[in-house]
C-alpha cells in the first residue's frame, strides 16, 4: 500500500499514472484510469466488489482481493 502513492506507472499496463490512480478491485495493483475502466467491465467485477464489502464487514481492511 505504501508504494501505491509513490509509484509512477500502472502495475498492469505500465502507463504513467499522471492522470490518476485507482486501487484494483481484484488485487492490490495500482491502476491507471484506463485499466480501471476495463476492470469495471469485467464480468467478475461485482463479485470482487461484494467480496471486498464482506471482508470489510468482518473487519478485514487488508483484503487482498479475489485474484492474485
Ligand atoms: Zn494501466
Amino acid at each position: 500500500m505504501d508504494k501505491f502513492f509513490s509509484q509512477k506507472y500502472c502495475d498492469r499496463c505500465g502507463q504513467s499514472l499522471q492522470a490518476g490512480r485507482v486501487m484494483s478491485m481484484f488485487n492490490r495493483d495500482c491502476l491507471c484510469l484506463d485499466c480501471k475502466e476495463k476492470e469495471m467491465k469485467d464480468k467478475d467485477y461485482k463479485l470482487a466488489q461484494k467480496a471486498e464489502r464482506e471482508a470489510i464487514k468482518k473487519g478485514d481492511f487488508n483484503f487482498p482481493g479475489i485474484r492474485k
